[in-house]
């Protein structure tokens, strides 16, 4: 017995997708950018002053928040910077979200969810999504009578890949009594051609909440920026109330504002992604795998029925030096969520499955 709350003592903690140490494996498992961060970065990185570091940083992160209001055409009061996208989600549930009320997600989705909703104490009310991997039609019924605070939908899905449009998402926020969060993560890889924007509707859903980082779509999981977006009267509490005073880093606001200036690299990234994404989709359904259309820099392969099963390629992968992720959970263990890598760690990747699908070893 230790000394933390009897909820803490009886979570369990998030389990992190693995992060091998030997270079030479192919990393196809948590979902990074196929290609490094923008030069600018690295140019920003070697002309940054330590000396510089001996003051606090800016503690709104004003410039970038500035910066990536007028690229979303939203309010500059309806952005606030965040260590990571994952703190985004922390401060909506400790802000919106009280202990033993309950918090509201889809179910499967971001793992990390139940993991900060235990944290908080909160009751979870986890609603299965349709077999297409869409929210039921009951969805926002379901949560509202579970009387939800907060609910949380990862748009474009994690694992599934799968968009659901802006119309979706306004009557999802109309008929929802709480707050809903859509996360973002992936929305960089979205295809251009959806014209898909889900930043105007913050103006017209008061309890609507976007999260956006730099994780994914700039490469710079290693830095720790996200963003919320929102009404300012969701934002407000949150950003002068519940989060660090300083919470983005000074180093952390020079190098994101460098990458994010540099869109043209950026939407250079996401177009090769694109490509390889679907190269890498018509691959695995020729070998037999049932693979959705994915809005993300991922898939989601069903396993054959008549091949091996989705845990023995897995591991069978592994050995071969290429992590994907397996969820051994109901929905998903006939399933790998495959990144999208560099076309020639696509591939390795490839090649290693059409071995096996052949029943050769
Ligand atoms: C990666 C990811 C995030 C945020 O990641 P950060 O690295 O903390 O910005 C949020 N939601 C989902 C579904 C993700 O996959």
């Amino acid at each position: 017995m230790g000394y933390e709350r009897p909820n803490i003592r009886r979570m369990k903690g998030y389990a992190y997708g693995e992060q091998p140490t030997d270079a030479r494996v192919i990393k196809l498992n948590t979902n990074e950018s196929a290609y490094p961060p923008s030069p600018a970065v690295a140019a920003a990185l070697a002309s940054f002053e330590a000396e510089s570091l001996r003051r606090y940083p800016p503690a709104m992160a004003d410039d970038l928040c500035a910066m990536v209001a007028e690229r979303l055409g939203v309010e500059p009061g309806q952005v606030m910077a965040t260590n990571g996208g994952d703190e985004g989600l922390r401060l909506a549930i400790t802000t919106f979200v009280d202990p033993g009320e309950t918090f509201g997600m889809a179910e499967p989705s971001y793992s990390l969810y139940p993991v900060l909703a235990a944290v908080q104490d909160a009751t979870m009310c986890a609603v299965p999504l349709a077999a297409d991997w869409t929210p039921p039609a009951c969805f926002a019924e379901r949560l509202n009578a579970a009387g939800a605070r907060l609910a949380c939908l990862v748009n474009p899905h994690a694992p599934s890949g799968r968009l659901l449009d802006a119309s979706a998402i306004a009557a999802l926020a109309k008929a929802l009594h709480g707050v809903l969060l859509v996360d973002e993560a992936y929305v960089d890889f979205v295809d251009p051609g959806r014209n898909h924007d889900l930043a105007p509707l913050v103006s017209e859903h008061p309890n609507l909440l976007l999260l956006r980082t730099l994780s994914k779509g700039y490469a710079l999981a290693g830095l720790r920026v996200g963003f919320l977006i929102g009404d300012a009267g969701l934002i407000e509490p949150i950003r002068t109330k519940t989060r660090d005073s300083f919470n983005v880093d000074a180093l952390a606001q020079t190098l994101a504002a460098a990458a994010y200036a540099d869109a043209a690299y950026a939407a250079q990234c996401w177009r090769s992604t694109r490509t390889e994404r679907d190269r890498v989709t018509a691959a695995l359904r020729r070998m037999g795998f049932a693979v959705p259309d994915s809005e993300t820099n991922f898939v989601l392969a069903t396993a054959t029925a008549d091949g091996p099963p989705a845990k023995t390629l897995f591991e069978s992968l592994r050995d071969a030096g290429i992590l994907v992720r397996y969820f051994d959970s109901p929905r998903l263990a006939d399933r790998l969520r495959i990144t999208i890598g560099q076309p020639a760690e696509n591939d390795a990747l490839l090649r290693v499955l059409a071995h096996m699908a052949s029943g050769s070893d």
